[in-house]
């Protein structure tokens, strides 16, 4: 039915203060209230949570939460229990006595989310007290992580495959922002059983100007480029831990409050850094891609990629991080002929089966065909994720600078083969 639904508007309102649904919200919410399995893939930043949050108070029982990270559930636990709605996390962070209470809580059915990584919830003796709960739904948020064709793939995460079995009569709301095609099958068919709506929302972040160039002066590209976002944010990603280091120092001698973020640095000075980003308003966080997952910061200004990334996945994900409250911001990503080889030996040397390595060159090259596209880049990255999008954006270097001016055939062969 597409009626406008007032009690969903009005808790729209009254529990989470927003005026309207964003695109495809409603939707989703729809879809899990009615009880149907769905997967979501929604850009970041579209705000999935808020669907699965909404349908949980909607339905009777307690909804599980499965997310991949610590930070992210004990961020999204605060804001629902400011929003009083009762939620809580089951996590090793926890004492004794704290494991003790979510536990009343849980047996005595007065929770009404309860987020917690998959091992917590498929090991020990969690499972069995759920049978004995009225369980709504199961969430699985970052879905892709399922995915052994994902750029993000969890071992942890295939244990669920065994919920659709364990639990039959109980819906299941996978999301993810970065599910290519044969991620989306395999969810689908992993973790959904084949039975499951899929809902896409468009891709386009219209607000971020899309930037590529040739690294060839690194340092200099970087200052020139984040020289109109003094006392702004932004995050600068570096491919290695070393690149980070020297990088924020870098900014910092001239003149840029910027921190850096690594898996190498302790746990309490990254975290420190992590909080700092969140406070203040004027912080460059230099950072591998360890930082990010689930940060949700509306007014970044700019996001940088010194290297390749990953994937297009990966970038779109990344970069998608700029932006989030919808006013103009920016996307610049270097890349250099050393990260395509590094790319190239790096699929070519790994233990992966050759379905998986094919996979993975089809997808670097869709990378580099973005990086080298002689039209429109926000077509290409659209295109990428099944999201036609027709006329030029306007705005992106490739139609703000049309490449007519030089001859780029030499070095796009020089990619193709390297
Ligand atoms: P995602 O997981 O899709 O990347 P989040 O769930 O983290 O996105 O939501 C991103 C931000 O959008 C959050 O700050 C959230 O509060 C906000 N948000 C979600 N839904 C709405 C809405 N309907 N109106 C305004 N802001 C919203
Ligand atoms: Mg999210």
């Amino acid at each position: 039915d597409d009626q406008p639904d007032q009690s969903l508007h009005s808790m729209l309102k009254q529990v989470f203060g927003f005026g309207d649904f964003r695109p495809g919200q409603e939707e989703v919410v729809r879809d899990l209230i009615a009880g149907n399995s769905v997967l979501a893939v929604m850009p970041t930043g579209a705000g999935k949570s808020l669907c699965y949050q909404m349908a949980a108070l909607m339905r009777p029982g307690i909804t599980i939460v499965v997310s991949p990270l610590l930070a992210l559930m004990a961020d999204q636990v605060a804001s629902l229990e400011a929003n009083g709605v009762a939620a809580a996390s089951i996590n090793s962070t926890l004492t004794r006595d704290e494991k003790i209470s979510v536990w009343n809580r849980l047996t005595a059915g007065e929770l009404k989310l309860l987020y917690l990584s998959p091992e917590q919830l498929m090991n020990g003796r969690l499972l069995p007290a759920l049978a004995k709960q009225q369980v709504s739904m199961f969430v699985v948020d970052e879905a892709h992580c399922v995915s052994q064709w994902g750029h993000d793939f969890r071992p942890e995460y295939r244990q669920l495959d065994a919920l659709r079995n364990l639990f039959p009569d109980v819906p299941i709301g996978a999301f993810t922002a970065t599910a290519d095609a044969p991620t989306r099958t395999e969810i689908m068919d992993h973790l959904l059983h084949g039975d499951g709506r899929l809902l896409v929302q468009g891709f386009d972040r219209p607000n971020i100007r899309i930037d590529v160039a040739q690294k060839d002066n690194a340092k200099a590209q970087l200052l020139a480029f984040i020289r109109e976002f003094e006392g702004r944010q932004g995050i600068v990603y570096c491919l290695s831990r070393a690149s980070v280091e020297r990088t924020a120092e870098y900014l910092n001698r001239n003149g840029y409050q910027a921190l850096p973020y690594h898996a190498g640095m302790p746990a309490d000075v990254r975290l420190a850094n992590q909080e700092q980003f969140l406070a203040r308003p004027d912080v460059i966080m230099v950072a591998t891609i360890a930082f990010g997952m689930g940060i949700d910061k509306p007014d970044v200004r700019f996001v940088i990629h010194m290297d390749l990334p990953s994937s297009m996945e990966a970038y779109y994900q990344e970069m998608g991080r700029a932006g989030r409250d919808g006013a103009p911001a920016r996307a610049l990503m270097l890349y250099g002929f050393d990260n395509i080889r590094a790319r190239r030996e790096m699929i070519a040397g790994s233990p992966a089966s050759e379905e998986k390595k094919r996979l993975d060159v089809q997808r670097l090259n869709a990378l580099l065909s973005f990086c080298e596209a002689p039209s429109c880049r926000r077509t290409v990255l659209l295109r990428y994720f099944g999201d036609d999008h027709g006329a030029p954006c306007r705005n992106c270097d490739a139609c703000i600078n049309p490449p007519e001016l030089y001859d780029g055939t030499h070095e796009a062969g020089l990619v193709l083969n390297a």
